[in-house]
């Protein structure tokens, strides 16, 4: 039997990696233009940390968690929870009241795999801890529209109020009422979530549900003046920085940290995996965790799904990176001197292949065009004797004759400058 590797856990080939590569080199250049600075972090952390966090009664503790159960572990589902640990451990906010922090890597959530939808997947994340003004919401919101713009992937922005400890509760109370007197039109979970997480119930995908939540209570209608004028700020922000966006008075996000600002960049090419990436504001959550009182927002996207979007929009198949030079040794007394001339030019930083069977020089020069080398280094038994190699020109098919006499540097020089 062949060993796989298991359902929701999938390889990154390399034609694949190196689509992964640009995403994440795009997302470091423009986050890094907004002054954000990258942090690491570990994968396992104690599952404490995200139950007290993303909230007990959510999906993502409830069910689609890897937890390690008699060591207290778990693979992180996300990275926020991560971020303040961290940033609390360390006291990051003495040394700078606002810090700008990012960190690309691999989650865990068990889920039912599909199509944008795995059980390892990998998050771009983002995070502006310690700075409160509605500014801030739209600069990150308009910094992850301008990742997804800069990789071509075209998305809607929507955008909600969570409230805050002030004006959620009563309105919970109010959803919990309407639910409870729709309830026969709801489906077993949303009829359960009614008590345990209400507001969950009106984030249900089941169309029967979403038909009847229709004309629930939206807390847009009931938020505090606080987050009323939080939230006009943003938006007003957000139109100055033309950045396009549609209010959705239900959006709530699957963790329970987040108050105030949220948002989701959706797509509509991906099937059920509406959102690309998606984020909010969490005012309370640092100091939940037992950090200063300090307020924070972030973002996650989705790397699988931004790939995915990018090869449905770009069928071309992108080029691996191409080698600078192929040494073509042809039968054995040049070998000595290919290996050693390889080794010098790749200390140099030149891309260098070489082929140690001895195969003819047909089979050599196939070989170099599928590595897609620019030059290739012919040395077979006449050229040593003659002390002169012939450097060939892939694209052109030109030929020149290179001196072969001297030191390895020397001649690693030589070729240096012959290749430029
Ligand atoms: P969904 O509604 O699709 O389950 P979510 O609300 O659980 O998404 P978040 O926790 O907000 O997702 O994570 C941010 C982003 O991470 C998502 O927008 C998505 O791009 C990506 N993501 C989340 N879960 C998965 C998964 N299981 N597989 C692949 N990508 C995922
Ligand atoms: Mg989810």
């Amino acid at each position: 039997m062949k060993i796989q590797a298991i359902n929701g856990f999938k390889d990154i080939l390399p034609e694949a990696a190196v689509r992964w590569r640009s995403i994440e080199q795009c997302a470091r250049d423009i986050f890094e233009r907004f002054g954000m600075r990258e942090i690491r972090l570990p994968i396992l952390e104690s599952t404490e940390l995200f139950v007290r966090s993303i909230g007990e009664s959510t999906d993502v503790v409830e069910k689609e968690m890897y937890t390690f159960t008699d060591k207290g572990l778990t693979m992180r589902p996300e990275a926020t929870a991560s971020i303040m640990r961290a940033f609390i451990e360390h006291g990051l906010h003495v040394q700078q009241p606002v810090q700008r922090l990012y960190t690309i890597g691999p989650m865990f959530r068990h889920e039912r795999p599909q199509k944008g939808r795995l059980r390892q997947f990998h998050q771009v994340d983002a995070e502006i801890i310690g700075a409160v003004e509605p500014q801030i919401d739209a600069e990150l919101i308009a910094m992850g529209q301008m990742l997804l713009d800069t990789l071509g992937i075209k998305v809607n922005l929507e955008i909600n109020s969570l409230g805050c400890p002030v004006c959620r509760p009563p309105y919970k109370q109010r959803l919990v009422t309407h639910l409870q007197e729709i309830s026969s039109e709801l489906c077993d979970d949303c009829r359960r979530r009614t008590l345990t997480n209400p507001l969950r119930v009106l984030d249900c995908k089941k169309p029967p549900c979403r038909a009847a939540v229709a004309d629930a209570p939206s807390l847009l209608d009931v938020l505090c003046p606080e987050c009323d004028q939080h939230f006009f700020g943003v938006r007003q922000s957000l139109e100055l920085l033309a950045i396009p966006f549609a209010i959705n008075r239900f959006m709530v996000r699957g963790l329970d940290y987040y108050t105030r600002t949220t948002f989701e960049f959706l797509t509509t090419d991906l099937g059920a995996q509406a959102a690309v990436g998606a984020g909010g504001r969490y005012d309370g959550l640092i100091e939940q965790l037992g950090g200063p009182k300090l307020s924070g927002i972030g973002f996650a996207m989705g790397v699988e799904r931004m790939a995915l979007l990018m090869e449905q929009q770009d069928k071309t198949q992108w080029p691996s990176e191409p080698m600078d030079l192929f040494v073509a040794a042809l039968g054995t007394e040049s070998l000595p001197l290919c290996t050693r001339l390889t080794h010098e030019l790749r200390l140099q930083g030149i891309k260098t292949a070489i082929d140690y069977s001895g195969r003819s020089l047909k089979a050599q020069l196939k070989q170099a065009s599928r590595v897609q080398a620019r030059f290739t280094l012919i040395i077979g038994d006449d050229e040593m004797e003659r002390q002169q190699g012939i450097l060939r020109n892939m694209a052109s098919q030109e030929q020149c004759p290179l001196d072969l006499n001297g030191a390895h540097h020397q001649l690693a020089e030589r070729l240096l400058e012959a290749l430029r």
